[in-house]
């Protein structure tokens, strides 16, 4: 079975991908690092292996803070965070709010919860972890 391709882009447009709507996890992650790159509370992203994902339009408009195995995405444009390339290259983690097309997953729970912003306050019911997710 072949999922459905979500798309997504950065603000001015100047950047856009695609992804099979098959994201293995998703969270809410209220790190400073996610805080700064993106400007908010917390950052929810979500996960999928990297073959899975791709750069469609605007490859040369791509910032790259980071190492090839390791870094964050931006659109040179314009500056959002798109997606960050994580665990030694093979997974992707898209910034959900760039996505236009709606996934099935939905975030299920806070991490980093320990480095949250004191000036937000977490009101739904998902797990909170104080960094990674444990079992
Ligand atoms: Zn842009
Ligand atoms: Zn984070």
């Amino acid at each position: 079975m072949t999922a459905r391709t979500l798309t997504g882009k950065c603000f001015c447009g100047a950047v856009q991908y695609a992804v099979a709507d098959a994201f293995t996890y998703a969270l809410n992650c209220h790190c400073s690092n996610c805080r700064r790159t993106t400007g908010s509370a917390f950052k929810p992203f979500a996960g999928i292996t990297r073959i899975q994902f791709a750069v469609t339009s605007g490859r040369d408009n791509l910032l790259i803070h980071g190492e090839e195995k390791t870094h964050d995405a931006h659109c040179s444009v314009c500056g959002s965070l798109l997606y960050s390339v994580v665990r030694d290259g093979v997974y992707v983690h898209v910034a959900m709010g760039t996505l236009v097309d709606t996934p099935t997953i939905r975030p299920t729970a806070h991490i980093f919860v320990g480095s949250k912003a004191p000036w937000f306050a977490i009101t739904d019911d998902l797990p909170q972890y104080r960094e990674h997710v444990t079992d």
